[in-house]
């Protein structure tokens, strides 16, 4: 009995110290006093839990607030450098990784080309961007999350299929544990963008819901429910990009299907599409070879009004509201977030994503759904793979990076 109950108290200590750190985490600076009206914990608890992370350098006295009765309160801010953590990005081109702050500023950052290496090369890559993260960050580092493309088993942290790297079944969260003794997050791209819009992205974490459709290479989406990601049965919720939209004669899809979303709505459906047409009928804003339509000159047509280009990257927005209005039916969440590169082209893309939406939405849900582009460009992956592990508050309480048990 008596070893049940110390379970218990330290559960229950960890419980709160969870929900005060929270309340910091969320607010610029808040005083003791407003973080026990909120939490409904005692103005003692809050004292006791306060002067904890004081001694854990995490929290920061930072002036005076103005008195709602009795003295003025002391104000109390996190430690934005108090931590730092590595968010990984493994996109198509490149590999990016970064030592993040607990407020997600990017405090060093190194690039690497991929040029077609996969496998074991590929997974080399990944070593050598955390060597050297690790080994000239100025302070040490309290854990590593990981963005991959890809199906992944994330109570494993195991890739089970990227298809563009050759991964099969890598156990990449053993793997980087292994090696650097630090706690590892492994989730897949979308998943990790949608993490990082709800941490870092303007309020939305105060919303309980969020859905982002983060597309690059591929195209899929991160869902928050009730504040943390869902991750579906097998780990792998949210991945709307092969879901077919285009039913009778659509393109072949690298799954090995016809007509997904991807297809059509993807960076690279988009470019292949502007490729072949160009061919056929030549347009005045897009280059002459195909090789030279690429999506940074497609975004330059589309700014000048080439008509070609217009025309089609706002069919891919077509796609885009068909795909959210199934998701708007089946989640009814009235925040949708788009990222990635088609993000892109603008309020002109997403007001065509938004007609779609809402011609292909029951009324009455859509009538409420608000859907937006996200507001953290191309470091939302790092963001969102590094935030796995800023909001693991347990895991910020202990100054000395640990395993997980
Ligand atoms: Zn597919």
């Amino acid at each position: 009995m008596p070893r049940i109950k110390k379970a218990t108290r330290e559960y229950l200590k960890e419980h709160n110290r969870s929900l005060v750190f929270k309340h910091l985490f969320d607010h610029d600076s808040i005083s003791r006093a407003e973080i026990a009206r909120i939490t409904g914990l005692t103005p003692t608890t809050v004292s006791d839990i306060i002067s904890d992370l004081l001694d854990e350098d995490l929290v920061q006295e930072v002036g005076v607030g103005v008195s709602i009765g009795g003295k003025n309160p002391i104000l109390l801010s996190l430690v934005e450098d108090s931590r730092w953590l590595i968010g990984l990005d493994l996109a198509q081109n490149q590999f990016r990784g970064a030592v993040v702050n607990l407020r997600g500023k990017i405090r060093q950052m190194v690039s690497l080309p991929v040029n077609d290496r996969d496998g074991d090369e590929a997974l080399k890559l990944v070593y050598e961007i955390l060597d050297r993260l690790i080994e000239n960050a100025e302070q040490p580092i309290q854990g590593i999350g990981v963005g991959t493309p890809g199906l992944v088993n994330t109570s494993q942290g195991v890739v089970l299929n990227a298809v563009n790297l050759n991964w099969k079944n890598l156990p990449l969260e053993d793997l980087l544990r292994q090696r650097y003794r630090l706690p590892v997050y492994v989730v897949n791209d979308s998943q990790a963008a949608a993490i990082g819009e709800y941490t870092y992205g303007k309020d939305h974490r105060t919303d309980d819901n969020l859905v982002v459709i983060n597309a690059r290479h591929g195209i899929g989406a991160g869902i928050i429910i009730n504040g943390a990601l869902y991750y579906g049965d097998g780990g792998s919720a949210g991945e709307i990009g092969h879901i077919v939209v285009v039913p009778e004669g659509g393109l072949p899809c690298r799954c090995g299907k016809h007509g997904c979303l991807e297809t059509v709505a993807s960076a690279q459906a988009l470019v292949n599409r502007l490729r072949s047409l160009a061919s056929q009928h030549p347009s005045d804003g897009l280059p002459r070879s195909a090789k030279e339509i690429t999506l940074d000159a497609i975004e330059e047509a589309f700014v000048c009004g080439d008509e070609l280009a217009r025309q089609e990257v706002l069919e891919t927005g077509r796609y885009f509201g068909l795909a959210i209005s199934s998701l708007v039916g089946i989640l009814n969440i009235h925040k949708i977030v788009v990222s990635g590169d088609m993000a892109r082209f603008g309020e002109d893309w997403l007001d065509a994503v938004k007609d779609a939406a809402a011609e292909m939405s029951l009324p009455g849900l859509v009538k409420n759904t608000q859907i937006q582009i996200g507001e953290l460009g191309s470091n939302g992956i790092i963001l969102g793979a590094s935030a796995m592990l800023a909001t693991n508050y347990a895991l910020l309480f202990k100054r000395e990076p640990v395993l997980n048990p």
